[in-house]
């Protein structure tokens, strides 16, 4: 029997971002071609530093909303383009939904025309302030459609529901991930997210910005995890009925949180709190049961481990001011 892996080309959209760098990389590894589509509204080309030179990675400037041609053969599609802070699918809530419904039909349709297996990159948030605990898949979540979450929350459900239709007409095969709350290196120290702002922070001895009591929980997972995660569905040789919850059952409340980071990362300066900010999820915690049966996936980094690893990262990043600028960094199409 021929043994040789499989190359395949793959696209991945939102390549440039802090999961998307991570997967881009991986797939490298694994001999496939990587072509990276980002528009760098939150995506760096400092994540992707290491793989730019690299003979089958490609990355190019384009908006999923309005798709640039890609001749290529595809065989596989990762969506993951989107804003995923509260602050950065905030700042432009329209844009954020559109990105989320326009982009997800694009990128379907191109899975159709290129007979290429669809990866959905789905969130947590589609559970929304869930009345369920822990949240299994089969639960259809307590969203408020009309709150300054809805433009991703309810974005993330209308490309779910896309992305079945496109499955039940038998126009694309798709899988979807259902990603909980993850960390990890090419994070920004000002993209607002919880794990950047307390390592950033205490860093750079600035007080821990608690919002609310600190009592809300959160599950983190550490990004290699989530990558293995994210291929293990993507190649699953059958189509699972339905999505799958990617993401580490360890819950912790935010002060235990902070706690964790002070011992990573001591800090003199005592946290501050702020107000908790409207719609901000009370508990989160993923039932994996299902990733365990169909993948035989589970997490395997620990949440100290995964600080450990990422604080001295944010450490060398922090040495580099523009490269955690973020957003502003520089944005020049690449090709090769
Ligand atoms: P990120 O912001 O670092 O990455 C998103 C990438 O998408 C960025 O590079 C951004 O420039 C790009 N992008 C945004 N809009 C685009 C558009 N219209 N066209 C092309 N590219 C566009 O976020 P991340 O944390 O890496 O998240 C990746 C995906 O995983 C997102 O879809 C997010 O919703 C999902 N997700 C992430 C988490 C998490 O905890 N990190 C949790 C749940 C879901
Ligand atoms: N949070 C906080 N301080 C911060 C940033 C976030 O207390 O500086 C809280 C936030 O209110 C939420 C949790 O941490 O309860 C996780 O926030 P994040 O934005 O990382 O993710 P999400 O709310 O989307 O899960």
């Amino acid at each position: 029997m021929d043994m040789t892996p499989v190359s395949r080309t793959i696209l991945v959209a939102g390549g440039a971002g802090f999961i998307g760098s991570h997967l881009c990389e991986a797939l490298l590894a694994q001999g496939h071609k990587v072509i990276c589509m980002d528009n760098f509204q939150t995506g760096r080309r400092d994540n992707l530093s290491g793989l730019l030179d690299h003979p089958n990675f490609r990355v190019i400037k384009g908006d999923v909303e309005e798709l640039p041609e890609i001749r290529d053969r595809v065989d596989r599609i990762y969506n993951l383009a989107s804003p995923a802070s509260p602050p950065a699918y905030q700042a432009d809530p329209v844009r954020t939904m559109m990105t989320n419904v326009v982009g997800t039909n694009n990128l379907l349709a191109l899975a159709e025309k290129k007979g290429a297996r669809l990866l959905q990159a789905s969130t947590s948030e589609v559970y929304g302030d869930p009345e369920v605990h822990p949240q299994p898949e089969g639960y259809a979540g307590h969203v408020n459609c009309n709150g300054p979450r809805a433009c991703y929350d309810e974005g993330k459900r209308a490309a779910e529901a896309l992305c079945y239709d496109y499955l039940r007409a038998g126009r694309a095969e798709v899988r979807v991930a259902r990603i909980f709350n993850t960390y990890g290196p090419h994070m920004q120290c000002d993209d607002g997210r919880i794990v950047s702002n307390f390592i950033c922070q205490a860093l750079s001895d600035e007080p821990m910005t608690i919002y609310g009591s600190g009592e809300q929980t959160r599950s983190f997972c550490y990004v290699s995890d989530m990558v293995d995660g994210l291929i293990a569905l993507m190649e699953l040789g059958e189509t699972p009925d339905g999505p799958v919850n990617i993401g580490n059952p360890g819950e912790y409340t935010i002060l235990e949180l902070a706690e964790l980071i002070r011992r990573v990362a001591p800090t003199s300066k005592r946290p501050v709190f702020r107000p908790l900010p409207k719609d901000d999820p009370k508990r989160r915690r993923p039932d994996i049961a299902r990733a365990k049966s169909l993948l035989g996936w589970a997490p395997r980094v620990p949440l100290e481990e995964g600080l450990e690893k990422t604080v001295p990262w944010f450490s060398q990043a922090l040495q580099r001011p523009m490269a955690v600028a973020g957003r502003t960094a520089e944005t020049a199409e690449v090709t090769r």
